[in-house]
């Protein structure tokens, strides 16, 4: 395509968006090569919550059948109270949901997720990808942007995504904002085996303790062989951090005045490792001539709606289609994704931070009326509030409407 069809589009991180991105272009005929920082391709061992709308890119991605048989289907989404120890509400999520939004609610282990995506990644002739491979800067010449890797080394193509991340080295020349806004909030992670998670909390959901400035979620992974704990407290951590190795009473310290029941999940955890979670402001602009930003690169968010992943998937998907209908016009069609993606990821980088003051960590009289709002709402009040989100694909830009609810 465009200029010179031997050059294949350039993808700098082979993370969930990355890889994502190379499989949509290879789906619509179109070569690349991912160009990874780290020695080895691969993923934290942690959980990962997955909105229907992740479905329906697997199925566009063409990995629809893999990404289904690594999932765990729950039951419901439920909100605790970290307090009183009482179930706040709980959104169901079966037939009437799947219903609703044509795909289901998962969750899955983020090794297992990227791997799905790493085997279809190296199963495909249109697809390169190459490991420790920094990609420092670029340069532009008519048709051909250059990456300059951090070892000197250049690499050419028609185009370069910039698929890296938080901390994204392509975006420091797209957009120029500095570093990161740091939240102040530490999420603490850890994975156990299913037997050493007490008993009565073995449930088939995932949960949410909420309570004054900390939240505690739990869900179980990987065919139910092991439950994800991820604690958060906010506690005005200053400086970002990720995946520290940490103690268990430093762990611990946040959450002395939780409920019990609450306090014992943490007991539970070991090999707890830290983060202290950043996101950005919106931006207008991802595109810079032929090079684009996707996934975290492009809106870091908060983890509080459980849907940074599932965003890069969906550039992934918008990307793909955008390309393969610009005829060759690959700037047009950065614009065009560009375009389509900014105000609906927008929505959720806010919505997170929103989710975090209003449901997650409030205290006192802030946290009775979210009780008492959250209690009257009944499972269609809640799936008509996610439908701009679920009920969307990613290659429609929406922002207030529910626009598909099947299959690709
Ligand atoms: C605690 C927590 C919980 C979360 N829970 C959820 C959830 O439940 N659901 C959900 O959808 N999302 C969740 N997220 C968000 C999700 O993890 C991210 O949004 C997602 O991983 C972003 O993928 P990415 O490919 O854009 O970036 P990354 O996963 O950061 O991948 C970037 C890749 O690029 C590589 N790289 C970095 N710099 C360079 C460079 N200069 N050159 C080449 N390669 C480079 C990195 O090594 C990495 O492989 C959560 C996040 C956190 C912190």
């Amino acid at each position: 395509m465009a200029g010179r069809p031997n050059l294949p589009i350039l993808i700098a991180g082979g993370g969930i968006g990355g890889l994502a991105a190379a499989l949509g272009l290879a789906r619509k005929g179109i070569r690349s090569r991912v160009l990874e920082k780290a020695a080895k391709f691969g993923e934290i061992g942690a959980g990962i919550q997955l909105g229907p709308n992740a479905f329906h890119a697997f199925d566009y991605l063409g990995v629809g059948d893999a990404a289904r048989a690594m999932a765990v289907y729950i039951d419901s989404l439920r909100l605790m109270d970290a307090i009183g120890g009482e179930e706040i509400t709980r959104i169901p999520l079966g037939e009437d949901f799947r219903k609703r939004f044509g795909n289901p609610y998962a969750v899955v282990h983020r090794g297992d997720l990227h791997g799905v995506f790493l085997a279809a990644c190296r199963a495909s002739p249109l697809i390169e990808l190459a490991t420790a491979s920094e990609v420092a800067d670029y340069e532009q010449d008519g048709p051909v942007v250059t990456a300059i890797l951090a070892d000197g080394r250049r690499e050419t193509g028609a185009a370069l995504i910039g698929a890296d991340g938080l901390w994204s080295n392509v975006r420091s020349r797209v957009i120029g904002d500095g570093k990161p806004r740091v939240s102040g909030h530490t999420t603490y992670r850890s994975v156990i085996p299913t037997e050493r998670m007490p008993e009565e909390l073995r449930w088939n959901a995932a949960t949410l303790w909420a309570g004054p400035k900390c939240h505690i979620v739990h869900y179980p992974l990987s065919g139910w062989k092991a439950f994800n704990l991820v604690v958060t407290c906010h506690n005005d951590a200053p400086e970002p951090v990720a995946g520290r190795p940490v103690t268990h009473e430093e762990v611990r310290r946040g959450f002395e005045h939780v409920h019990p029941l609450a306090r014992r999940i943490i007991d539970h955890g070991r090999d707890w490792k830290l983060w202290v979670l950043c996101d950005r402001e919106p931006a207008l602009n991802w595109v810079d001539g032929r090079v684009g930003l996707l996934g975290d690169a492009a809106h870091p968010m908060l983890q509080y709606f459980a849907q940074g992943a599932c965003m890069a998937m969906e550039d992934a998907v918008c990307l793909a289609a955008q390309m393969a209908a610009a005829g060759g016009d690959i700037e047009g069609a950065l614009v065009a994704y560009q375009e389509k993606r900014r105000l609906r990821t927008a929505r959720v980088q806010l919505q997170s931070r929103e989710i975090g003051r209003h449901v997650y960590h409030p205290a006192g009289a802030h946290a009775a009326l979210r009780n008492a709002v959250m209690r009257a709402k009944s499972p269609d009040d809640w799936y008509d509030a996610v439908a701009w989100l679920y009920g969307s694909t990613g290659l429609d830009g929406a922002v207030s409407r529910e626009t598909r609810t099947t299959k690709h």
